[in-house]
């Protein structure tokens, strides 16, 4: 198994399902045989446990409309006769994550719990050893934020000395890199329940904050945050370390790095409103000048709003590391609150349908369903490399973020309303690009005419659309437009069959009678020519034309590109469509 398991991980990222296979094998033997089996399988466990290549755009817009469709469930008949494949990937995941609740259940021992965790680890390290940073989404975060997820759901069944292992190495990674903010959420999570379960851990704590002051001061806004969680767990418990938390978050409000500041002070206000609420009254009564002080400080300028963002945030006012510690929140909620790309995103319906069970030691719902109300975290924390960072380097508020958008969420909109826009569509503008020979113009300007949902785009020659110039800049648009060939010199004559169809024939042109393009009425069917980058549209072809209409220049170079040209038609085109 070994020797072909990895071969089929490897062939897997390409072959679509491949590797279904294997971990529904695995699953089938371990039900026939004892779940202790697996212990012989640690090493493919891990593999499946975090598999799941970056695909290729080609690739993922095909789980994209697949995962579109299935969203779509009784509204779309196929989905009743035929699965997607739109989860081929997190489906191998699921299903390894129930072969690791079986063995879990089946009482795995320490040794084997302790040895997956460590090949997790290692894999880990392996996989960044030579990165300190990496891209959000990119395999090496979803890698890291697979191997978080293992490492919670094995959290509750580490001995003491493995757990103390996996402390050192949460210490290090939180100290020495800088992570997604998905990871950091997951490993301080993973770090306040192990300081929960094994309470004589929690002096590594006050180490941590010593060794984050001295080595990397933005590390220190995850020890608050631990700190933060663990005291909201023991509040009603252990008010010695509460009072001790607050002594060690204090001299972090007046830190120099800017985010540490604003966990200190956020964190430091949230203690101190539970210590009222728990009527701790002698740490309410020692801290009520820091309290003013708060107040007082936290009411003027960005403050106000980076401070209310902050506790407004899901991971300040509903996450709960103890109540949410479910299957749900580790393969769900958490990835989709952390701005994970939703292609990670595990269900719990599908983990069910991966024949992951209610039964196991860790809950799959869950019952607090405070997260459902949050959508993904307004602030992101970025920890920073550097001692000194301001404001604007530490926290990337998201306020504004390039949005991919997949076209058809915008364009399947009700039933029939989708067949009056294909109506329309196939009545709109025809945009004609015969004359333009450079490449990259007629490549931009397709990607143009796509992106605004042109009727149809005709080029002298189809050929053009397959070389690579054309293709740098259309960006695969050539595969959503329709486009026809009309050569230059049947120009005349396939005007005249357009004005016969009710086109408005429209020439982008700078002559002696053209109308100004701000003044130009379009009508709904009309058809715009564009000239040649040198030539212009030849003399003998402007007789064809119902009118010639003309942006107006202010420069003195006598003409713009033509594909800017066309863009600008376009656009305006779209905009008087849109008003009317
Ligand atoms: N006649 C231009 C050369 C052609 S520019 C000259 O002498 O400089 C290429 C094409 O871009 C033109 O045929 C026309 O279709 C379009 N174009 C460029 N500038 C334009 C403008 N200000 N108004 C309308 N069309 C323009």
């Amino acid at each position: 198994m070994f020797q072909y398991s990895y071969k089929i991980f490897s062939h897997g990222e390409a072959i679509v399902g491949l590797c279904n296979i294997l971990i529904t094998q695995l699953q089938k033997l371990a039900a026939l045989s004892s779940p202790d089996i697996l212990q012989r399988y640690c090493a493919v466990l891990v593999d499946a446990l975090t598999f799941g290549p970056v695909h290729r755009r080609d690739r993922r817009i095909i789980t994209d409309t697949c995962r579109f469709i299935s969203s779509l469930g009784k509204q779309c008949s196929i989905n009743d006769l035929a699965s997607n494949d739109c989860c081929v990937d997190s489906e191998v995941r699921a299903r390894a994550l129930q072969l690791l609740l079986v063995a879990c259940g089946s009482g795995l021992s320490h040794q084997f719990v302790g040895k997956l965790m460590d090949a997790l680890v290692l894999k880990d390290r392996a996989e960044s050893s030579h990165k300190t940073r990496y891209y959000g989404d990119s395999q090496l975060h979803r890698l890291k934020h697979r191997v978080m997820q293992s490492l919670l759901v094995l959290e509750p069944l580490l001995d003491v000395e493995t757990a103390e292992r996996l402390v050192q190495w949460l210490q290090d990674s939180l100290l020495m890199e800088s992570q997604q903010p998905s990871v950091r959420y997951q490993q301080e999570w993973l770090l306040t329940r192990l300081l929960y379960h094994h309470p004589h851990l929690r002096d590594r704590l006050w180490d941590m904050f010593q060794q984050g002051r001295q080595k990397r001061p933005g590390s220190m806004c995850s020890f608050i945050a631990v700190l933060y969680q663990l005291a909201c767990v023991l509040i009603d418990e252990e008010e010695v370390f509460v009072g001790r938390s607050m002594r060690e978050i204090l001299p972090c409000c007046m830190a120099q790095h800017f985010s540490v500041r604003l966990y200190a002070q956020t964190t430091l206000q949230k203690l101190i409103a539970l210590c009222k609420a728990q009527r701790l009254d002698r740490v309410s009564t020692e801290y009520y000048i820091v309290e003013l002080s708060l107040q007082a400080s936290v009411k003027h300028g960005n403050a106000v709003k980076n401070v209310h963002k902050l506790q407004e945030d899901f991971y300040f006012s509903a996450f709960h590391p103890v109540e949410h510690y479910t299957l749900e929140t580790i393969f769900y909620d958490l990835p989709r609150l952390a701005g994970v790309t939703d292609e990670e995103w595990i269900s719990p319906d599908l983990l069910r349908s991966c024949g992951v069970s209610e039964m196991s030691h860790i809950d799959l719902v869950n019952s607090n369903c405070a997260l459902k109300q949050f959508a993904a975290a307004a602030w992101m924390p970025k920890s920073s490399v550097g001692a000194e960072d301001d404001a604007a380097s530490t926290i990337r508020l998201h306020k504004n973020v390039q949005k991919k958008l997949v076209p058809w969420h915008a364009m399947i909109p009700e039933q029939d309303l989708a067949s009056e826009l294909r109506q329309k569509r196939q009545e709109g503008l025809i945009v004609v690009a015969s004359l333009i020979d450079c490449l990259p113009n007629l490549g931009g300007l397709c990607r143009t005419c796509e992106g605004f949902g042109v009727s149809e785009y005709v080029v002298g020659s189809l050929k053009s659309t397959e070389d690579k110039q054309f293709r740098s800049l259309s960006v695969s648009a050539e595969q959503w437009i329709p486009i026809s060939e009309v050569k230059p010199h049947l120009l005349s004559r396939y005007l005249e069959v357009k004005r016969k169809d009710g086109y408005t024939l429209v020439g982008a042109e700078q002559t002696a009678n053209s109308t100004r393009l701000n003044d130009f009425k379009f009508p709904q069917k009309a058809l715009l020519l564009l000239g040649n980058e040198r030539e212009g549209i030849p003399p003998d072809i402007l007789p064809f034309l119902d009118v010639c209409v003309e942006i107006p220049q202010q420069g003195i170079v006598r003409s713009l590109n033509v594909h800017v040209t066309g863009a600008l038609f376009v656009w305006e085109y779209m905009r008087q469509q849109a008003l009317t």
